[in-house]
C-alpha cells in the first residue's frame, strides 16, 4: 500500500501496521532501497540510502508516520548506497556488524575524498552529458544526469558517519509492540551482509543479499556460495515478504530466482567457452541492470 509521505528519493509502502519499505525511485539520491520498523517504543531505520538528502526525507517520514523520534539506524553492509546517509541519523545509535564497520571505516574515507576533490570533474561530466541529452533525448541519460546531481550536491557537505555500536551473528530488538532481529551468516554480496527478520510479521529486510528483477551486483569480495547458502537456509524460515536492496518489494520465491540465478552463472562458467557471446538468458531478459550480466559472469570467472 502506497502512503502519503512523499519523496523524490523513494516510494513509501506500508507493508504492515509500523513496518514500511522505502523503495529507491531511479534517478534520486536513494540508489539503494531502505525502511523503517515501529517497534512501539523504538523505531528502526534499515540503511541510510546514498544521500543525505535521501535520507533526511525518510527520517522525516518515519518520525511523521511513527509518532516519536528515530532510535536506531542499521547499515546492512558497506557500500555507500546503504550507509551515505548515516550523518542524518548522528543522534540515533548506528548499528552494523563487526566486519561492515571495519569495512567501512577502511574503504569509504579514500572513496568519499576522492570524489570530493574532483568535484570540477563530476561537473563537467554532467555537463557533456547534458550536451548529448539534448541531441538524443535519450531517457536513460536523463535518469543518469539526475542521480549524478544527487551526488554533486550531496558532496560539499557530506560527512562519513560511522556505525556506534557493533554485533557480531545477531542482535536481538525487543520493543513495545515487536521484536526485531539483525543477523548476519557472513558474507555473500560483500565480506558481512546482514538482515532485518521481524518473526511476528514475517518481513524481512534483506540488504543486496536480495534483488528483485534486478540483476545482482557481484563483485571481488562477493562470496557467490556463501551467498547461496544463506538463500537458502533462509528458505526454510517463514516469510511472506522480502525487501531487497534493489527492485520492489518481493516474497520469499525471489529468494529461489537469486539462487537459480547465481547457479545458472556457475554453470555457464564450469561449461567453458566465450562468455561474450553469451545473451541473458530468458528469466532474467526483463531485469533491470542487464549491463551486471557480462560483469557477473567475468566477476565469478577470475574468482
Ligand atoms: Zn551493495
Amino acid at each position: 500500500m502506497r502512503v502519503e509521505c512523499k519523496s523524490k528519493h523513494f516510494e513509501l509502502q506500508r507493508l504492515e501496521d509500523g513496518i514500511y519499505a522505502a523503495i529507491a525511485k531511479d534517478g534520486g539520491g536513494a540508489v539503494g532501497n531502505a525502511g523503517f520498523i515501529d517497534l512501539g517504543d523504538q523505531t528502526i531505520i534499515f540503511d541510510t540510502f546514498n544521500t543525505q538528502q535521501a535520507a533526511a526525507d525518510l527520517k522525516k517520514c518515519a518520525e511523521e508516520l511513527t509518532g516519536h523520534e528515530v532510535s536506531w539506524a542499521i547499515n546492512s553492509h558497506y557500500h555507500g548506497d546503504h550507509i551515505r546517509g548515516n550523518q542524518v541519523f548522528a543522534s540515533c545509535q548506528i548499528l552494523s556488524s563487526d566486519t561492515t564497520y571495519s569495512n567501512i571505516k577502511e574503504l569509504q574515507p579514500t572513496r568519499i575524498e576522492s570524489q570530493k576533490d574532483d568535484m570540477k570533474g563530476l561537473a563537467k561530466y554532467i555537463s557533456t552529458l547534458e550536451t548529448t541529452l539534448q541531441e538524443t533525448n535519450d531517457k536513460k541519460l536523463e535518469v543518469q544526469i539526475s542521480f549524478l546531481k544527487e551526488i554533486e550536491s550531496s558532496l560539499p557537505t557530506l560527512s562519513l558517519t560511522l556505525p556506534t555500536v557493533t554485533f557480531q551473528d545477531m542482535y536481538t530488538f525487543k520493543g513495545s509492540k515487536r521484536s526485531a532481529v539483525l543477523f548476519t551468516k557472513g558474507g555473500g554480496h560483500t565480506p558481512c551482509d546482514a538482515f532485518l527478520y521481524m518473526p511476528d510479521d514475517q518481513v524481512i529486510f534483506m540488504g543486496d543479499l536480495l534483488f528483485v528483477n534486478t540483476h545482482p551486483s557481484i563483485f571481488e569480495d562477493s562470496d557467490v556460495d556463501n551467498w547461496i547458502n544463506i538463500l537458502q537456509e533462509l528458505l526454510t524460515w517463514d516469510i511472506n515478504v522480502a525487501i531487497p536492496g534493489h527492485g520492489p518489494v518481493g516474497t520469499k520465491n525471489d529468494l529461489l530466482t537469486i539462487i537459480r540465478y547465481m547457479n545458472n552463472l556457475k554453470q555457464t562458467i564450469a561449461q567453458g567457452g566465450d562468455h561474450d557471446q553469451i545473451k541473458i538468458p530468458e528469466p532474467y531478459q526483463g531485469w533491470a541492470l542487464p549491463e551486471l550480466f557480462q560483469r557477473n559472469l567475468k566477476q565469478l570467472q577470475q574468482s
